[in-house]
């Protein structure tokens, strides 16, 4: 590769269902990637596998992508693939199955170059052949061996290959992979990696049946035609590089090969394998980054609906498997770009921590302001059919915004700011509501309505300590049956927290209707 080359990367996820947050997490080192290089973040959908498709995948990615702030630069256009080459989007179309004409001439190339070969196998034949190994405990692999036994162009004759050609549509076009070969590469994040070609099969690259390519040669073809830089994907995807390797020395490439880069997996939470999409349900946190309704209407949660906020989620995801080098956790985007580097991607998997997520957010939550977050739960109060002028929502924000994870926690913590209590739970009334309180309730109310002091938690907190220890009663005794009449519970805010938020006039009320209803 020269090293005037613009850097162009790309992510080319599969629709074949939600994205997970580990393709996330790729999309997001190669956003990063590209922005730190001055580059070109490219989406490509690569959909050759008509059998894996799933509807609306692909709309999900790019949902996903818009929310997480980190949309490709090529390849997308007012939230959909661009389905064919502009000014903007020289590359195009972005969508491999709009570009299956494209393939064929390379594959039959590589034929004519003695790269590859047409194979005849039908299904049923390579499922004798798979039969007959296993009844001797082997497995079958097209491969260097057993090729030279098998209906292809390389064992058939020049005439018969020719009336197979023109007569069936059921062949493929298969990788000549050299035998005892070392095929050395490099990986920007494992280092030197070298691999015999025996130990390496036969890949099918094109297939007559539905006139498209596999993943192996539409993803190499492109990478080349869309002028990409570096690789950067996924583990799984580390056993196909030293086909990938060949590919490009039989087409002549390598002198424009991108550098490639392997991330790690996300581990379950255990470190115990590798997260799966199914561990979001069984172990009770999202695996992806929005909400997943299946086409036949499963539901799976998302990040998105559960309340995270794309900062945190995006913050979270780059420290799985990278760090900067020092203490710092919280980054933005920008300062992501800013400390970003593959050399200190890790080699091993990256354990998935859901407790660390919730941190994140809740860091986050913190870093917003009131007025931000009170215009994030002005919808949840109305779901709940409470309207509040503003300046009171951030008043109730300010006092319970250290205790909350999600901005839906605010309700869940303290509805009681928004709406009176309407019952008492019978438990704590039994513990807490005394013969006496009548008279002591009746008297903290009168100091409570008298009060003219600081508008602050810490200056009522004071004046209501102070006078109840000077009337010699114990602070805890009145305390819990005074949070009953406020809240219609014994837990909660601290007392003057709540009078803070609802106001003296409120919580004179709401303490007349205690002393007259219980
Ligand atoms: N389509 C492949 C996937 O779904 C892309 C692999 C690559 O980036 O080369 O992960």
């Amino acid at each position: 590769m020269t090293e005037t080359r613009k850097t162009r990367v790309r992510f080319a996820p599969s629709p074949t269902g939600p994205l997970h947050i580990g393709g996330v997490r790729t999309a997001l080192y190669n956003y990063l990637y590209a922005r730190q290089h001055g580059g070109t973040f490219v989406l490509r959908i690569e959909d050759t596998d008509s059998g894996r498709f799933v509807p609306g995948a692909e709309q999900y990615i790019i949902e996903a992508l818009a929310w997480c702030g980190i949309t490709p630069d090529e390849g997308v256009e007012d939230g959909k693939v661009v389905e064919s080459a502009s000014e903007k989007h020289p590359y195009g179309p972005y969508r491999q199955s709009q570009r299956r004409s494209i393939y064929r001439k390379y594959a039959e190339q590589l034929v004519a170059d003695g790269w590859a070969y047409y194979a005849f196998d039908t299904a049923e034949e390579l499922a004798a052949r798979r039969t007959e190994c296993e009844s001797r405990g082997q497995t079958f692999i097209y491969n260097q061996v057993s090729r030279k036994a098998l209906r292809n162009s390389l064992t058939l004759s020049a005439e018969e290959t020719q009336r197979l050609l023109s007569e069936t549509t059921g062949w493929t076009i298969r990788f000549k992979m050299p035998e005892n070969t070392v095929v050395a590469m490099d990986d920007l994040i494992r280092g030197h990696i070298e691999v015999n070609t025996d130990t390496l099969d036969d890949k099918v690259l094109w297939k007559r049946a539905d006139e498209l390519p596999t993943y192996h040669l539409a993803n190499i073809v492109d990478d080349h035609l869309m002028e990409i830089t570096e690789v950067i994907r996924g583990e799984e995807w580390l056993p196909s590089l030293p086909l990938h390797y060949m590919l490009y020395k039989a087409f002549g490439w390598q002198d424009s090969q991108p550098r490639f880069a392997h991330l790690s997996l996300l581990l379950k939470p255990s470190g115990q394998g590798k997260l799966s999409k199914r561990d979001g349900d069984k172990l009770g946190f999202p695996v992806f980054p929005l909400r997943w309704i299946s086409p036949e209407g499963e539901v799976t949660r998302g990040y998105r609906e559960d309340g995270y906020f794309p900062e945190a989620f995006i913050n979270m995801l780059a420290f799985l498997g990278w760090n900067p080098g020092d203490e710092r956790e919280i980054l933005s985007l920008p300062e992501l770009v800013d400390a970003f580097s593959l050399e200190r991607v890790i080699k091993s998997g990256a354990r998935f921590n859901p407790e660390k997520a919730k941190w994140y957010n809740r860091e986050y939550l913190r870093m917003k302001s009131d007025a931000e977050l009170a215009g994030l739960y002005v919808p949840v109060l109305e779901e709940h059919g409470v309207e509040a002028a503003p300046e009171y929502v951030q008043r109730a924000i300010s006092v319970i915004k250290d205790r909350a994870t999600f901005v839906a926690d605010f309700w869940t913590a303290a509805p009681y700011l928004f709406v009176a209590p309407s019952e008492y739970t019978p438990k704590d009334v039994a513990k807490f509501w005394k013969e006496d309180n009548y008279g002591r309730l009746s008297a903290v109310r009168d100091r409570i309505a008298a009060y003219s002091g600081d508008w602050a938690v810490s200056a009522i907190a004071g004046y209501l300590e102070g006078w109840i220890k000077e009337a010699g009663w114990t602070l805890g005794g009145v305390m819990n049956c005074l949070r009953l009449t406020l809240t219609g519970s014994a837990s909660g805010l601290g007392i003057a927290e709540i009078i803070y938020t609802i106001g003296l006039q409120e919580a004179c009320a709401r303490i007349d209707k205690a002393l007259n209803t219980l």
